[in-house]
């Protein structure tokens, strides 16, 4: 059945994407309607669960008339040189990493959840992130005695996880006997969840109350959860009343996570906010630079420069590009040059290059203030809807070419010297408004991604 399927799929495919993506598949087994397959490693998975499964179930079931499922793994690495250079460096784990599911317990120290791979050594600062860089390592020198806690914010990709794991492996290195524990906030409510059920309240208090750091990485998931919200507030007392490290992650400043308690809000306040923009050209060249150095894959000057121009501004996208890059090149044995990388990233650029329009633009501000599309575009005074109604015009004017009268159609049939007087004001205000600024930024991430 697979021979017959990849037959078919060569006459489908043009050979090279054929002898690119669908020959570095290994066929495994079949049981009853699941066709097992695998693939060297996670950059190849991603690519070919994104292009290739829907046209290889449809080809399987032809051939084989039953309405099969596809299960896609990564190959246990047999011999090490199966796979040249892209997938054996340490920054890309064989197998799916263990990132933020199960608290890896390093045995005889004290390090929970912790992803040791995430340190300061490969983290580059730029202006982008340099304050929250800089608090980070101040913290990590000295934890619970300079910023308490610390609160880091910014965009989907742009390193707070990264970071925050910083801070946990650097103080680790140094006091192997501080107990550091990494959760997601995620991972906390489940925790409390099943503890909870299962009457393991005493231990769940225990063992987050006896850490020295804690490390909680997007915090804006339990707004809104209003138990895991108080017992968190309670983990957040005692360790702070004991002079212990707290550190927060989260993808907005706390006045603006929608459904987080005031109590808790007010506590993210007491120590240091540290945020995280997205990254300029030359930041994203730095970290291209040391990506590839990592992941043993030359990159000439201008296609560095090229990605650094040309793609989003989410780090862990630029990643994916860049390992795609290097996995093709050593798949086909051709060197990386500009046309290869534009040839190659071609359908994921258009996307990314395509005009924002307005109404997209609207849904990501409403969602952003967590208000109403139709309330932006209405006329309505209140307060809490001018503010992002402006910011929604003044976006539109930035990232679309619009003209005034255009966006003021879009928003609901306005004039276009409202619009106008919208943009001023938003760039009146921003001038001394470093939230306001930041919140525009953060929205900006939000919708080129
Ligand atoms: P976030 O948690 O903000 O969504 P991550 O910390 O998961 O983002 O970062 C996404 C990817 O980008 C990670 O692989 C991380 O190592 C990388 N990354 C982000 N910022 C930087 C940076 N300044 N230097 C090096 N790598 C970075
Ligand atoms: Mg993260």
């Amino acid at each position: 059945l697979w021979q017959e399927t990849l037959a078919h799929l060569e006459r489908t495919l043009t050979p090279q994407h054929f002898s690119t993506w669908i020959k570095s598949i290994h066929f495994v087994e079949i049981d009853k309607d699941l066709v097992i397959l695998e693939v060297p490693n996670r950059f190849i998975l991603d690519w070919v669960r994104e292009h290739y499964i829907p046209i290889i179930r449809e080809t399987l079931s032809q051939i084989g008339a039953v309405a099969y499922r596809v299960q896609l793994n990564i190959a246990q690495r047999k011999s090490p040189d199966t796979t040249p250079q892209v997938p054996s460096s340490p920054e890309i784990p064989p197998a799916p990493p263990a990132r933020d599911s199960e608290p890896i317990s390093r045995e005889g120290c004290g390090a929970y959840g912790l992803n040791s791979k995430y340190t300061f050594e490969e983290f580059v600062s730029g202006s982008s992130n340099q304050f929250a860089f800089a608090a980070a390592m101040a913290v990590a020198n000295n934890p619970a005695t300079t910023y308490n806690p610390l609160f880091i914010y910014g965009g989907v990709g742009l390193g707070k996880t990264h970071l925050v794991n910083a801070v946990g492996n650097a103080i680790h290195k140094k006091n192997p006997e501080m107990r550091v524990c990494y959760y997601t906030s995620e991972k906390f409510m489940n925790e409390l969840i099943n503890s909870l059920r299962y009457a393991k309240m005493d231990e769940f208090r225990n063992k987050f109350r006896s850490m020295d750091v804690l490390l909680i990485d997007d915090v804006q998931f339990i707004a809104g959860k209003e138990r895991t919200q108080e017992e968190f507030f309670h983990t957040f007392n005692a360790l702070y009343e004991s002079h212990k490290q707290i550190v927060v992650t989260s993808d907005k400043f706390p006045k603006e996570i929608p459904g987080l308690e005031e109590r808790l809000r007010s506590r993210f306040e007491w120590g240091l906010i540290a945020d995280i923009q997205s990254p300029d050209v030359e930041t994203k060249q730095a970290i291209l630079k040391m990506k590839a150095e990592q992941n043993g894959i030359f990159l000439p000057e201008d296609v560095t420069l090229f990605l650094a121009n040309s793609v989003t501004s989410n780090v862990r996208e630029l990643e994916g590009y860049l390992i795609r890059i290097g996995a093709y090149a050593s798949l086909t044995s051709t060197p990386v040059t500009l046309a290869m990388v534009k040839e190659v990233l071609k359908d994921i650029l258009v996307e990314k290059n395509r005009e924002l329009t307005v109404e997209e633009i609207m849904k990501t501000v409403a969602a952003h203030y967590n208000v109403r599309v139709s309330d932006i575009k209405s006329s309505k005074r209140l307060k809490a809807l001018v503010l992002p109604r402006q910011v929604a015009m003044y976006l539109s004017r930035q990232l679309t070419s619009c003209s005034y009268p255009e966006i003021g159609e879009r928003f609901g049939g306005k004039d276009h010297s409202t619009i106008i007087h919208a943009i001023k004001k938003i760039e009146k205000q921003t001038e001394d408004d470093f939230q306001l600024r930041s919140t525009i930024n953060t929205i900006k991430n939000a919708l080129t991604n």
